[in-house]
């Protein structure tokens, strides 16, 4: 597997409860190095264009409020298989089926706030990258 860059946001549920540097350690612990990070406070234009691929779903209200309750850090992660690393460091996206030792396990509050986004793919993580990182952000 190559050296991959994903997409990560620690949400504001997590935020909130000054959980932030305890979950970078979790992606540090597993080979993914932080390239580029900044804290926002998403708006919410970003937070319904980011999720827009969820705007069918029954819950995608609540999601948009939540997004946008408290700031967030976003991330670019890099690292072997990274996109795939990661999503396993976040476990399960209700954490009542995370597995033991990842974030969602350790911290998350419910199915909603789960304390993690991760991309799925390639092609979405190379989309979300671009939706909230200019390329000279990101230091390699
Ligand atoms: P993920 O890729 O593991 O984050 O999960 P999805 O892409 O399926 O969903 C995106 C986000 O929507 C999740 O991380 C949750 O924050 C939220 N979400 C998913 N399912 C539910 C649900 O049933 N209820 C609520 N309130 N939020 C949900
Ligand atoms: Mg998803």
């Amino acid at each position: 597997m190559a050296i991959q860059r994903t997409f990560s946001i620690i949400k504001p549920d997590a935020t909130k409860r000054n959980l932030t540097g305890k979950i970078i350690a979790k992606f540090e612990e597993a080979g993914l190095r932080v390239v580029a990070s900044k804290r926002i406070h998403m708006t919410r234009e970003q937070a319904e264009g980011f999720y827009a691929v969820h705007k069918e779903r029954p819950f995608f209200g609540e999601l948009v409020d939540f997004m946008i309750s408290e700031p967030v850090v976003v991330q670019v992660l890099e690292g072997e298989d990274a996109i795939a690393k990661n999503r396993e460091v976040m476990g399960a996206t209700n954490p009542a089926e995370a597995a033991p030792g990842t974030i969602r396990k350790e911290f998350a509050l419910s199915i909603g706030e789960n304390s993690v986004h991760g991309s799925d793919a390639a092609e979405t993580a190379a989309e979300e990258i671009k939706f909230f990182f200019k390329d000279e952000e990101i230091v390699g």
